[in-house]
């Protein structure tokens, strides 16, 4: 198969090709992704060909403008350059292989279809920033995907492909592939490495990075699955490729999964910045017997829910969804038709973030509690308008308190749904009544 050299706009994604899940029969098998993908050439590439030197190949990462795939989207050029220079500590990556955000499984489909891609992502990587190993820290949910990998990766290392002297040159990288157990902090990077250390997956404090002080005090770059994936890619392709493909913000081919009510859910490869309602309406065939749509969260549930009649025009890509009051996050895109009740919706995501909170930050630990108990208490007609108050207070009680991000994701959703949803809210609140018996709703209590 040949790779698309011309690079494809949004508004072109009918005639998009794809590179990160090309149709190709049995593409997990070593022998075919060597033989019909071009496997491991581009790793051949960068350890043989003088021109590429750790330096150009991080400059090629930079000039095509890959934003990480794992949702915070910071440019990962610029990440590979934040790595000290070698010194006598060992270096590391680290896959972030963990997906478990709710309505996110593409990285999934990397590893099941094409997971020598993310094998040879992960060498051009550790060639770029001179690693000595990566560590694929994988959802431990993922167990057949585990398996699958676990023979690959073998064939990989029977074949010279990873281990000492690759190809034999004098790089030398080792690949392990390492279980989660099923905590979705353990996908935010400092816990990760927390767990590959054998430790409580708590988060640590940043600063200092990883890049200056990550697993076992040694310099570590973690990334995600995908945007590793693409490595291969833009060395074969050029980073101007890259970069000229999709939004120009936010470039790139990205896996978009989509779910919730519509006809054909499941995960999609086209350049960034397309239409959400080309996705909704021509790739994924429209909501479900033609109802209207309620909303629309465009990139995991941590990221704000967009109102469905406040989607015309807006596309996948950081800055427009930014502009519309939203994020790309990890391109999970969840649509909910008419008939949603969005304080059931909230509820269901305020149990998930309550359930998963690692409990280190009070604010966290206390206030996921506190949300899923108010949004409960109105879900069950037992609220009354100031709890709407109340859910918004503690979301500022929250956000920007704690070590790590968890807390800004549970109160966004809450703010968010409260404020954009606030009539679903409000036809399940009992009117706030004062002991003496007057009605304080009206007055805005
Ligand atoms: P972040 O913005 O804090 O960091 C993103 C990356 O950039 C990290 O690797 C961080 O080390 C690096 N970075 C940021 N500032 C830096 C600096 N000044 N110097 C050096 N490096 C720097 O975001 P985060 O907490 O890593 O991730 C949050 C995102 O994760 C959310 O937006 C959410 O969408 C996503 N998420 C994804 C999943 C999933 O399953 N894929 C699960 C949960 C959350």
């Amino acid at each position: 198969m040949e790779l698309t050299n011309g690079a494809t706009k949004a508004g072109d994604w009918r005639n998009y090709e794809r590179v990160l899940l090309p149709p190709i029969r049995n593409l997990h098998k070593l022998e075919v992704y060597e033989n019909e993908a071009n496997g491991y050439n581009r790793l051949r590439d960068v350890l043989e060909n003088d021109d590429w030197t750790p330096e150009s190949v991080t400059n090629e990462v930079k000039a095509s403008n890959l934003r990480g795939r794992g949702g915070a989207g910071f440019p990962t050029g610029l990440k590979w350059s934040f790595m000290p220079d070698p010194d006598d500590r060992p270096r590391y990556l680290a896959c972030n292989a963990d997906e478990s955000e709710p309505g996110t499984f593409k990285d999934r489909q990397i590893m099941e279809y094409n997971p020598h891609l993310m094998f040879e992502g992960i060498l051009i990587a550790g060639y770029a920033m001179q690693l000595d190993a990566c560590y694929v820290y994988i959802r431990g949910e993922y167990a057949d995907w585990i398996r699958h990998m676990e023979a690959q990766l073998q064939k990989a290392y029977d074949k010279g492909y990873v281990g000492d002297n690759i190809m034999g040159t004098d790089f030398s990288m080792d690949i392990v592939l390492h279980k989660g157990a099923g905590a979705y902090i353990c996908g935010e990077e400092t816990s990760l490495m927390e767990s590959l250390e054998g430790k409580r997956g708590y988060p640590r404090y940043k600063p200092p990075f990883p890049a200056q002080k990550g697993l076992w005090a040694s310099p570590t770059t973690i990334n995600n699955v995908e945007t590793l994936a693409h490595a291969p890619l833009i060395i074969e392709n050029g980073g101007e490729w890259f970069a000229n493909t999709g939004a120009e913000a936010h470039p790139g081919p990205i896996l978009y999964g989509i779910s919730g009510h519509v006809n054909r859910p499941g995960v999609y490869e086209y350049p960034t910045g397309m239409l959400i309602t080309d996705l909704i309406d021509e790739v994924a065939q429209g909501v479900i017997d033609d109802k209207g749509i309620k909303a629309v969260v465009p990139g995991g549930c941590s990221v704000p829910p967009l109102r469905g009649d406040g989607i015309d025009g807006v596309t996948m890509d950081s800055e427009s969804l930014q502009e519309a009051g939203s994020m790309l996050g990890t391109g999970g895109m969840l649509i909910l038709d008419e008939d949603t009740d969005m304080v059931s919706y909230l509820r269901r995501v305020t149990h998930f973030y309550q359930h998963e909170s690692c409990g280190q930050c009070t604010p966290c630990r206390e206030g996921t509690g506190w949300l899923e108990r108010i949004v409960t208490r109105i879900d069950e007609g037992e609220g009354n308008m100031r709890d709407l108050d109340l859910l918004l207070d503690l979301c500022d009680q929250m956000e920007g308190r704690t070590i790590c991000a968890f807390a800004d994701a549970a109160a966004w959703p809450v703010r968010n749904t409260v404020k954009r949803f606030r009539e679903d809210f409000e036809a399940k609140c009992k009117p706030s009544v004062h002991p003496t018996g007057a009605d304080l709703s009206a007055a805005g209590a």
